[in-house]
């Protein structure tokens, strides 16, 4: 059995992985890095195009991310943060698009505007108080906001097409906000990766074990799931960006960091109309507000979609569940995962979440008229044979417990790191994908403490010029590399 040694192992081929390697590859050429992918091609996971919505979610329409509090007080913290760190990637995108490091803009990221859609008395005021907080803010300033119908329907035409009259209505529009294909900036990240010496990358290989060794370094075995021989790799650094898959993996590395967590596999499904009569009649990524009992991330959104530069109207999703951490993974992922230390937190999770179930099971039940009656609240004139259903990609929440021990259904992301900077994993998958710089960025500053002290920061502020600034507090800075990000990019006319 062969063994490899190498600084660093990437353990999946998706965004993640992708954007970690990019960043240490520039940060110390030297390193050796290796990157080993379960299936025979990169990003065919959650980052594959369609299998997630390709929001660059910058907290512009999602209502979700903009929750009120008991006493009726929109929240605007969260949609802040996550603003703020979709511009990280934006700034890091621009640089390896200055650099050669990723082709034209166009071929990952397309202008898409931003707009939040709903009707009702008591939703509209939600929209409005929304508008009146965000864009007193200087990350929202250029977010607008009407109720008329008139200017709703130069927005959002088939939204607006053969709505009931008299309906109350709101919505807000950003302009400049984008649809990525995530598939294609990782491919095109990776290929880049493949051009250095110190790169390799091991597809249809499946990592199935871990060992910490005396002299701190892992050893990692995996498998040749072609020819079936297993090979060991030794790392000193290991990064799980298995998606879905990153949970059990965790938990075989048996860093104490890992006990507790457990998952919730959530799986998607959306509507795709291809016909280019329909699809050019709408320039926009509509969200509205989630269904009762819903979780966070099913609400609801009539989005046009560019993947591998072929336009189409996307709606959904549509929520499923399946006890699969990956698309292409194994029903049995979800009952290996039980351990003795999340067991507890599991089966509270189970208990507590009645109306998450509920939602599940009706949403599994629905046949294409029901679903077609969902997306005519967003599309009153849809004809049901121009539209078909498409499986998006898994989500597995994150279970933890609480600070009473409980049980506890997270919809974010986390990243889970050993002490000694020697493993880290990401948990969870939302923003997911549009956060990806930021997250790494954070697994940089967790496991590379001494290199970052010792010269990283300033490369690292090279590619991503705000880096170690607060673009929520500086308003001055925002607008500098917002001008530049959204000019390289191509996100304004
Ligand atoms: C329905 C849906 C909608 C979404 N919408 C959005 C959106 O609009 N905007 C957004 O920013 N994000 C969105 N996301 C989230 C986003 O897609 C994910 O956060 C992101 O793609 C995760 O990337 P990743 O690299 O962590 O995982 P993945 O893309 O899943 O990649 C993990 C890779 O690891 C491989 N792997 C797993 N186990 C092993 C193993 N043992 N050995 C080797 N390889 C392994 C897998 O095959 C896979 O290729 C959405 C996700 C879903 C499911």
């Amino acid at each position: 059995m062969a063994t490899k040694k190498v600084d660093v192992l990437l353990v999946g081929g998706g965004v993640m992985s992708a954007t970690l390697g990019t960043l240490l590859s520039k940060l110390d050429p030297s390193m050796k890095i290796t990157m080993v992918e379960r299936l025979d091609h990169v990003a065919h996971e959650s980052t594959d195009g369609w299998n997630n919505a390709g929001t660059g979610h910058a907290g512009y329409c999602e209502l979700n991310y903009t929750a009120e509090d008991e006493k009726g007080n929109v929240e605007i913290n969260r949609a802040q943060a996550i603003n703020a760190n979709f511009e990280i990637s934006l700034q890091l995108w621009t640089s390896l698009v200055n650099s050669g490091d990723l082709p034209a803009p166009k071929n990952f990221i397309n202008p898409t505007p931003h707009m939040s859609f709903v009707w009702g008395e008591k939703n509209v005021a939600f929209l409005r108080q929304r508008f009146e907080k965000m864009s007193a803010h200087h990350l929202f300033k250029d977010m607008e906001y009407s109720e008329d119908p008139a200017v709703l329907n130069e927005w959002m035409p088939l939204v607006m097409d053969s709505r009931p009259a008299g309906e109350k209505v709101a919505a807000t529009r950003v302009n400049y906000g984008s649809d990525v294909d995530f598939g294609s900036l990782t491919r095109n990240m990776i290929e880049t990766l493949k051009k250095h010496d110190n790169f390799e990358l091991l597809l249809s290989h499946e990592v199935s074990d871990f060992l910490k060794k005396d002299d701190g370094r892992w050893s990692v075995r995996l498998k040749d799931r072609v020819s079936g021989e297993s090979k060991t790799i030794n790392a000193g650094f290991v990064f799980l960006g298995a998606g879905g898959g990153a949970l059990p993996l965790l938990q075989k590395s048996g860093i104490p960091e890992s006990k507790g967590y457990g998952g919730f596999p959530v799986s998607g499904q959306w509507l795709v109309c291809t016909e280019e009569a329909t699809v050019k009649r709408h320039y926009a990524k509509v969200y509205g507000k989630a269904a009762i009992g819903a979780p966070p991330m099913s609400v609801p959104h009539l989005d046009t979609r560019i993947i591998n530069g072929k336009p189409a109207l996307l709606f959904g999703p549509y929520a499923g569940f399946t006890t699969k951490f990956l698309k292409k993974g194994s029903k049995l992922d979800l009952i290996k995962s039980v351990r003795v230390n999340n067991l507890l937190p599991m089966m509270d999770v189970g208990m507590n979440n009645m109306d998450l179930t509920k939602y599940l099971i009706g949403e599994v039940l629905q046949n294409h008229e029901e679903r077609m009656k969902s997306l005519r609240d967003y599309f009153p004139g849809a004809e049901s044979d121009k539209w078909t259903l498409a499986d998006a990609g898994q989500r597995v929440q994150i279970i933890k417990k609480d600070a009473s021990g409980r049980g506890k259904l997270e919809f974010g992301t986390e990243l889970v790191a050993a002490a000694d900077g020697s493993l880290a994993a990401l948990l969870g998958a939302s923003p997911g994908a549009s956060v990806a710089a930021q997250a790494m960025i954070e697994v940089i500053e967790r496991c590379f403490k001494a290199q970052l002290d010792s010269g990283w920061k300033a490369k690292l502020k090279q590619l991503v010029p705000s880096y170690g600034e607060s673009l929520i507090n500086n308003a001055e800075l925002l607008g500098e590399v917002r001008q530049k990000t959204l000019s390289t990019l191509g996100l304004v006319k």
